[in-house]
């Protein structure tokens, strides 16, 4: 089974959910931890890993052959992105734009254009304790996520339970992390800001088909208005953190709720067990 945790907002608490849920389940080998938050991946200060592998992320880029080139324009024309600009006498690329997608080596009638890789970013495997643990980093500078995000997905073993950290928003990145799951668990907090993205993140899910559930994160801290908008959406509230100064104190040295506070193991149980129920499958091992 596959667990996306999105929120549709940065600063949510979405990773402190996404690995205190791992780390709260019993046979830690049969988990899977995916932090494909590229841009910024944090997911490591939490569950430690001792990463062994690494390997890097690259997209095919074109490359002129100037001897070719009869500055027709065909490479610029179907270049969705604005990565090619040909001038009379010259054409200029901009690797940094580039999809990847080639399309203008494909179509350049005087076979000008060839492809070479660029390294935009790296995927890193290693363990903690048992569980799996899987990241991506794309380079700074980079503004590509989505070609990292597609290789941190290519490790999901689909005999175990992969739980996804998602990157904040509801970007290209997001859905590219979210489709294909299973369920998708959306952390919010109480407020006006919380439930305008909160909104956006349902409406995208919604749109993947994927079924999803809320947890409301720093609960008491604002207004009902969450609340309110997951009961007329028909979206269950599985779990609520309370706005506690401990926890944002184990927040901030990186330590999960389940190590910090371990009666919330048992929470977090429920919440997979509800998760497992909403989602229909009953292929995973009985926590
Ligand atoms: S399509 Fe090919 S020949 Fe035409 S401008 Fe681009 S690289 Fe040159
Ligand atoms: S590979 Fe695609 S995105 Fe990149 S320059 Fe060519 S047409 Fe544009």
């Amino acid at each position: 089974m596959i667990v996306a945790v999105a929120s549709g907002k940065g600063g949510t608490g979405k990773t402190l959910v996404a690995t205190s849920l791992a780390i709260s389940l019993p046979d830690k080998k049969t988990v899977q931890f995916l932090d494909c938050d590229v841009e910024e991946p944090n997911a490591h200060i939490f569950l430690k890993p001792s990463l062994s592998y690494k390997e890097a992320v690259s997209i095919p880029v074109p490359q002129l052959d100037e001897a070719k080139c009869t500055y027709c324009g065909k490479c610029a024309e179907v270049c969705a992105y604005n990565a090619i600009a040909v001038f009379p006498k010259h054409v200029l690329i901009f690797p940094e734009l580039c999809h990847g997608c080639g399309a203008c080596s494909y179509l350049c009638p005087e076979d000008a254009l060839s492809e070479v890789n660029r390294e935009i970013g790296i995927v890193e495997i290693g363990q903690s304790e048992g569980i799996e643990f899987i990241r991506g980093k794309l380079t700074i500078g980079e503004a590509m996520a989505t070609p990292v995000i597609r290789e941190v997905k290519k490790h999901i073993n689909q005999e175990r339970l992969a739980i996804i950290d998602v990157p904040p928003g509801t970007s290209c990145p997001v859905i590219e992390a979210v489709k294909g799951s299973d369920f998708c668990l959306l952390v919010t907090e109480p407020t006006p800001f919380g439930l305008n993205d909160l909104a956006l993140a349902v409406d995208t899910v919604k749109e993947l088909n994927i079924p999803c559930g809320v947890v409301i994160n720093r609960d008491g801290a604002g207004d009902s208005n969450v609340e309110e908008h997951c009961l007329e959406q028909g979206i269950p509230i599985l779990l609520r953190i309370p706005l506690d100064i401990e926890i944002a104190r184990l927040y901030s040295r990186g330590i999960t709720l389940v190590e910090g506070m371990p009666h919330w193991r048992e929470a977090f149980l429920r919440l997979y067990n509800d998760i497992k129920r909403i989602a229909g499958d009953e292929r995973d091992c009985d926590y």
